[in-house]
């Protein structure tokens, strides 16, 4: 007797909570809702398809005739109810961005729906490389992205960030590859290229990932590794050693990690972005692989993740700051309790430098520099600019500075802990602060923060003294005639560089340019941080002799943070406009398709 009542309680628990309406999905949680997925796939590298059925167990309300779920760019073959029993569906019209509601007929008897489908040559979530374009060269490799909405574009899902399932998949590749997925995952390959996947913890549909490649294990500690190809995995595993140590800081700040072992695929350098932080295994580009450690920061930001983003989710789009705001604020503080308060306000200063650059960008009154967004008939996508990451880690910091550390951190320890696995608002956040600390903080404030455009009046402005010391050296440089070589730059980290490179006046003339590339060999650099920041200095001053090494780059990365500027400032420059339009041309089909609609803006070819 006490459990069914706990059921119908827990029951009615979960439909009170599809209260919000996410306007970038067809579900209706409220009517039928997916609680776990079943997914049975094969995936056919030469045809580049995945083929196969999403069994999905539901819950519904009492006069439920239909569940609705999110499909784009999907061959949906048929639908089966409870196994066998046949049913109609229906593909509502193709809306931008969104793709299909695929509605199913239910009974007040069914408790799965099977869907039976194929992906297609445009199912934006997938990048499907040829052997030529991995780092081995002698195999092809598969990677997904589902953030924001693209989980639909190769599995038929209620996709919307506020719908938790957990999930099993029995996935099958051709023998010779190893396929790997944001749950419990293989180390090894095995002869029958037959794996299965299981994720217990309640996930949204964006967190389920799968890559499929020569890859290899290397194990760093008991609850961390690394997965890359085999060219890769011994230089990945060098610059990850501290991964575990990562963890350790992360839990003595905001509570234990709940998601059992933490490892990171490195992937081919088409990857879109830094990192993609799938659960158990964060997706993470080859750029970070410096050889001296000195970009781990973003391994730090994924595994932060860990805790917001992917134990408390934002509830919508709209939101996203929630889930970025926080990451970066829990990021720089790991990276503090790493490597000292002086590194992490290093990062602070050049995060509030992409801050004022995105706010110029944007307009300081556009909506688009609001904390909470209104994405009504936009792309999700559009909102994950600079603004949620970076706006929302000053609002955390300006948080932490009225309450005091000790304060906030126990609040964040809290706020962890009370919406684990669980999704929420900007005003439900609010509520919660208000909550705990009422009379404490200035309304007007923090309205200002959340609600309007630009850069608050209350923001601390983060000082680095390290980066002190550089601009005195680049002052001595640029004002004072000292040769590049005679600059005190001895055991300068990869963000002292930065912060030299990106500080370097617009009227600085050829042969300085020139100096500084001949004694530091910044175009020759091997580190993708310093040479982005070189590159977007070196067309500015339109320094020539860096166009080589900038299409060279532009054809072994595919990381839009990278890619996009890039592109920008070299069509922006007659001297070089038509080689960016000629570049991009023949190099788009390496791209991932989230860059590609990104960099197709800069050249109108949408
Ligand atoms: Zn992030």
């Amino acid at each position: 007797m006490r459990s069914i009542i706990l059921t119908i309680t827990l029951v009615i628990i979960a439909f009170n909570s599809f209260s919000i309406n996410d306007l970038h999905s067809f579900a209706r949680p409220k009517e039928a809702v997916i609680t776990h997925l079943s997914l049975s796939i094969a995936v056919d590298m030469d045809k580049q398809i995945i083929s196969g059925v999403a069994k999905y167990n539901i819950e519904k309300s009492a006069n439920a005739t239909q569940i609705w779920f999110d499909t784009k760019q999907l061959n949906i073959e048929k639908v089966l109810l409870n196994e066998n029993e046949k049913t109609n569906f229906q593909l509502s019209p193709e809306r931008p961005f969104l793709g299909r509601g695929l509605s199913v007929n239910i009974t007040p008897v069914t408790k799965t729906v099977s869907i039976y489908y194929s992906t297609t040559k445009e199912s934006a979530a997938l990048q499907w490389l040829t052997p030529e374009q991995t780092e081995g060269k002698t195999a092809p490799f598969l990677f997904t992205q589902g953030q924001a909405i693209l989980t639909r574009t190769w599995i038929p899902i209620q996709d919307s960030p506020g719908i938790r399932i957990s999930w099993d998949a029995k996935v099958k590749v051709p023998p010779t590859l190893l396929p790997v997925m944001s749950a419990q995952n293989p180390k090894q390959k095995n002869e029958t290229g037959e794996y299965s996947f299981r994720m217990v913890e309640p996930v949204p549909a964006y967190l389920i990932a799968l890559a499929v490649g020569d890859l290899h294990f290397i194990t760093l500690s008991e609850r961390t590794g690394v997965y890359a190809e085999s060219d890769m995995v011994g230089k990945a595993s060098d610059e990850l050693m501290e991964m575990e140590q990562m963890l350790i800081s992360a839990e003595k700040l905001y509570g234990t990690y709940q998601w059992g072992r933490y490892d990171v695929i490195v992937l081919p350098p088409s990857f879109p972005f830094g990192g993609m932080e799938n659960p158990r295994l964060t997706f993470a580009t080859p750029t970070i692989i410096a050889g001296d450690r000195s970009l781990i920061s973003l391994v730090a930001h994924e595994l932060a993740h860990s805790w917001s983003g992917n134990l408390v989710t934002n509830a919508t789009w709209d939101d996203f700051w929630l889930n970025e705001g926080f990451t970066v604020y829990f990021e720089r503080r790991i990276m503090e309790s790493i490597s000292g308060k002086e590194y992490a306000d290093m990062l602070a200063v050049l995060g509030y430098q992409d801050l004022l650059e995105t706010i110029a960008d944007l307009g300081d009154t556009s909506s688009a520099t609001k904390l909470k967004l209104n994405l009504k008939d936009k792309d999700p996508d559009d909102g994950m600019s600079d603004i949620a990451y970076e706006k929302g880690y000053f609002f955390l910091q300006y948080l932490e500075s009225k309450l005091g550390r000790t304060f906030f951190d126990l609040f964040l320890n809290e706020y962890f802990k009370t919406y684990a696995f669980k999704t929420i608002t900007t005003e439900e956040f609010l509520g919660f602060l208000n909550k705990k600390f009422a009379g404490k903080l200035d309304p007007s404030q923090i309205d200002e923060w959340i609600y309007k455009p630009g850069l608050p009046t209350t923001l601390n402005k983060p000082v680095s003294v390290r980066f002190d010391l550089v601009d005195q050296e680049l002052k001595r440089f640029v004002e004072q005639y000292t040769k590049a070589d005679k600059l005190t730059t001895k055991n300068w980290s990869t963000h002292e560089w930065i912060r030299f490179i990106r500080k370097l006046p617009a009227n600085l003339p050829a042969g300085k340019m020139n100096e500084l590339d001949n004694t530091f060999s910044f175009t020759q650099s091997r580190n993708a941080e310093i040479q982005f920041a070189w590159f977007m200095q070196a067309i500015q001053h339109d320094y020539a002799k860096a166009d080589n090494a900038i299409i060279s780059f532009l054809s072994s990365v595919g990381r839009r943070k990278f890619v996009l500027p890039l592109y920008k400032a070299l069509f922006a420059n007659s001297r070089t406009a038509q080689l960016a339009k000629d570049t991009y041309i023949k190099l788009k089909p390496g791209y991932h398709s989230v860059t590609q609609q990104s960099v197709d803006e800069v050249f109108s070819m949408k």
